[in-house]
């Protein structure tokens, strides 16, 4: 089957699509292409409506990466849809659940170039997000990260997507080391995204196009997850 075109590569800010379905396993629904998100890289796989050929609306409660390579499946609330491959559907994401994401995302990238040491985890929420720091000696502050991150967010810096190949990387080996998320490798090119002035990663996740776009932010917490270990908790004002 031909890999589903991630329509929210192109454009994180699409809420509508109409698309035809490619399979159907119970209330999984697979599509030729999808504005949908799947749980993926500590983003929240995206909710929302799926409207079929006789007009009924079904709630999409969840996205997830299919078993099978380069698929994306999209739950409904029931298996009685009665939907079958062929068929046209319009999608609709959850508008302002997704740019609360994409905002907290954006931030999370920006908090990533704060603090120059390995991210070991962490987790994108629509009102919480927090990231997993292997901080060695380095030290942190909740009121001096809040600020610097504001000032990052005001600077207005542009975010821009790109992909670049296993080759490439492995030509770079300078570019590797300054990401704070290691790319994945054998899946082929690996979509990028670059914070202009301040950070550069793999990262298939949604993004503002804009840091201005955050608003107000603040680091919430400073947690101890062991010796070296520090998670770090933002919100969105
Ligand atoms: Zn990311």
């Amino acid at each position: 089957m031909p890999e589903v075109t991630r329509a929210y590569y192109e454009d994180s800010y699409q809420k509508r699509l109409s698309a035809t379905v490619t399979a159907v396993d119970d209330e999984w629904i697979e599509l030729d292409a999808t504005i949908f998100y799947p749980l993926g890289g500590g983003q929240p796989g995206d909710i929302g409506v799926m409207t079929g050929p006789d007009g009924n609306e079904h709630k999409v409660i969840d996205t997830r990466k299919s078993d099978a390579p380069n698929q994306i499946r999209h739950q409904l609330d029931t298996d009685d849809h009665g939907l079958k491959p062929g068929d046209s559907v319009d999608i609709e994401i959850d508008w302002q659940r997704r740019l609360k994401h994409m905002r907290m995302h954006t931030s999370m990238h920006l908090l990533g170039s704060l603090i120059p040491v390995p991210v070991t985890g962490g987790s994108v929420g629509a009102e919480k997000s927090r990231l997993d720091f292997d901080l060695g000696e380095h030290q942190i502050d909740k009121l001096d990260l809040t600020a610097r991150m504001q000032q990052l967010v005001d600077a207005s810096h542009p975010v821009v997507f790109g992909t670049i190949t296993e080759a490439e990387l492995d030509e770079r080996p300078e570019l590797v080391r300054t990401m704070s998320v290691q790319p994945p490798r054998g899946a082929g090119d690996i979509r990028t995204v670059r914070i202009e002035g301040v950070d550069f990663q793999p990262c298939g996740g949604t993004h503002v196009n804009n840091t201005s776009e955050i608003g107000a932010v603040r680091i919430s917490k400073i947690e101890n997850k062991g010796k070296r270990n520090r998670r770090v908790h933002l919100v969105l004002e």
